[in-house]
């Protein structure tokens, strides 16, 4: 029987959730998923030093607002693991597939100045490699700090195929004897991954290519722990539009901040899902549901990815549209109260509708829909459609006013609203130009806005008719 395919996410709990990540994370779970199998998360926190506080918890929020659900009941967490990769560690030892080295680091750095000078690449030079049994004997018993560190052999090659790049080969005289247990007994990454993907019975390692030089040391460390690697799949880089690395210099990177601006998260896992993958079909917008069913590991391309913000606004636009305007404007009314404005959901609606088909991210509301809520200043001049002079743009806002001052409050809604001013205009025989633009800029104060019927049933009959009187009185000041 095949073996059952499990995939694992396994972030360092470092403070927020790269975006590279959590495109690790959708492809390990879409793959595991599409086999009928596990997705699974482990904690890699053997860094001691790196960790911060509420650091998994929050990932593990982030992982479940995109419904990337884990199927281990409990995580999986390096720190509390650390007697197995002390035990692996002593197994390679007995087998002499690992030692013990006592170097201090001031020899070390020595050792990694002279290779500088030299121009060779830093490596440790073996000088613990072949101490006697003794010598070892003696310095452990004096309780000399000491790492213990991977005997790679000098000779050869380590080659593995991996899913998506193909074969890859590294000559063994290159590779570093790797420290895999730190003077504290915590392992570092390569032991702490190789001893928990194995305890875990991972079948697929899917992760970014940064890892990739990595690689054939845990293949060294499964062959010498004597167990059957698992299949290898390395996500190609994350590039700025000028190709770059994708860093925290050139914008964003943590998957928080993108939800902060208001990008949705059916918009984020799109776009992420394209990050070095494509149907090679013309299908653009893919449902969690499409994702899972679409998505083939042997589709992702070697190539670096870029990450275009711009094709990014665009989904998100088209997800903002497709949202049932009640929904949208739950979601737009926390953006809202971080501005200051207090209103409830359906005081917002008509006015988060004027927008929803402009903005591209939720933030954008406060800004797009501010003369709403504040009475707008804008030079007279804007008032004037075409060679209009101030005299007749006042005289046309003027019956534009008394018209709309007749009307019941409750015919302040788009419809009925421009039915009825329509049916005025062709009764008093004036032009739309003449009477709608000054009555758009009066109420909105903007050169481009959402069409004045539009507006003035967000504002309502009090406030609509405050700003036309508004409008009247500064064309005859002018
Ligand atoms: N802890 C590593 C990271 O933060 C995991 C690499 C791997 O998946 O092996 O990305």
């Amino acid at each position: 029987m095949p073996q059952k395919v499990k995939t694992r996410f396994a972030p360092s709990p470092t403070g927020f959730l790269h975006v590279g990540g959590l495109r690790t994370a959708l492809y390990a779970y879409l793959f595991a998923k599409k086999n009928k199998g596990e997705f699974l998360l482990r904690i890699e926190d053997t860094d001691q030093e790196r960790q911060v506080t509420g650091a998994v918890e929050n990932l593990q929020k982030v992982l479940l607002l995109f419904d990337l659900k884990w199927d281990n009941k409990t995580l999986v967490i390096q720190s509390e693991r650390l007697e197995h990769y002390q035990k692996a560690a002593q197994q390679l030892i007995s087998a002499g597939q690992a030692y013990y080295c006592f170097c201090s680091k001031e020899r070390l750095d020595q050792v990694r100045q002279i290779q500088q000078t030299r121009g060779v690449p830093p490596m440790y030079d073996g000088h613990c490699r072949h101490l006697n049994p003794d010598e070892i004997k003696n310095q452990l018993a004096e309780k000399e700090p000491y790492v213990i560190r991977l005997a790679v052999p000098k000779t050869g090659q380590t080659k593995f195929t991996d899913l998506i790049r193909g074969k890859v080969i590294f000559d063994n005289q290159l590779i570093d004897d790797q420290v895999i247990l730190k003077s504290d007994g915590f392992p570092t990454y390569h032991l702490a991954s190789v001893v928990d993907d194995n305890a875990m019975a991972i079948s697929h390692v899917i992760r970014g290519e940064e890892w990739l030089p990595s690689t054939p040391k845990h293949i060294l460390l499964y062959q010498a722990l004597g167990w059957t690697p698992p299949e290898f799949a390395h996500l190609p880089l994350l590039l700025n539009p000028d190709k770059s690395k994708l860093s925290k210099r050139q914008g964003d990177v943590a998957v928080e901040d993108y939800l902060k601006k208001g990008y949705l998260k059916e918009a984020l896992l799109n776009f992420i899902l394209f990050l070095g993958w494509n149907p090679k079909t013309d299908q653009e917008i893919f449902s969690f549901e499409e994702m899972v069913k679409v998505f083939d590991l042997t589709k992702v391309n070697k190539s670096g990815a870029v990450f275009d913000t711009q094709k990014l606004d665009w989904l998100n636009g088209h997800y903002i549209r497709q949202k049932p305007l009640g929904e949208l404007t739950k979601l737009c009314q926390g953006f809202f109260q971080q501005a200051g404005v207090e209103k409830s959901v359906e005081e917002l609606e008509p006015i988060v509708a004027t927008e929803k088909n402009r903005i591209k991210k939720l933030e954008d509301i406060v800004e797009a829909t501010k003369f709403f809520f504040i009475q707008p200043e804008y030079e007279p001049a804007l008032l004037l459609w075409k060679d209009l002079t101030s005299q007749q743009a006042g005289e046309n806002l003027k019956l534009l006013g008394k018209k709309l001052n007749e009307l019941p409050a409750k015919d302040f809604e788009q419809k009925i609203l421009e039915d009825k001013i329509m049916a005025f205009l062709k009764e008093t025989g004036k032009g739309t130009g003449e009477m709608l633009w000054p009555m758009r800029v009066a109420l909105s104060g903007q050169k481009n806005s959402p069409g004045p019927f539009e507006i003035a049933s967000a504002l309502g009959k009090a406030e609509s008719n405050l700003r036309i009187k508004k409008a009247i009185a500064l064309l005859e000041k002018k």
